[in-house]
């Protein structure tokens, strides 16, 4: 049963992440600041925030996504597509450096 382990281990990680980022839960990114084109279609598709808590961009109309939203889609695409937990951890670690240096 590895698919179920594997389940297990991306909700477990989803899980911690959502505990991790909870204070920050307002945070929203925009599409400029992931070179994914996957992630940066998801975000235009998913425009709610005027304001982007990545690289402070700013407009008059909704240009970025709630930033747990954009986390969960990027978790659930990893897992589908790469099936590799070190390209996630990885992943989730620049995205907490970016938060850090915003
Ligand atoms: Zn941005």
């Amino acid at each position: 049963m590895k698919e179920v382990e594997e389940m297990g281990y991306a909700k477990q990680l989803l899980m911690e992440e959502q505990a991790r980022l909870y204070h920050t839960s307002e945070d929203a990114v925009c599409p400029s600041c992931f070179h994914d084109s996957g992630i940066k279609a998801f975000i235009k598709a998913n425009r709610e925030c005027n304001e982007c808590s990545v690289c402070g961009k700013v407009a008059r109309r909704p240009i970025a996504a709630n930033a747990d939203r954009v986390l969960e889609f990027f978790l659930d695409k990893v897992h589908r597509y790469y099936q590799e937990p070190v390209l996630l951890q990885q992943y989730v670690d620049r995205l907490h450096r970016r938060h850090d240096c915003k």
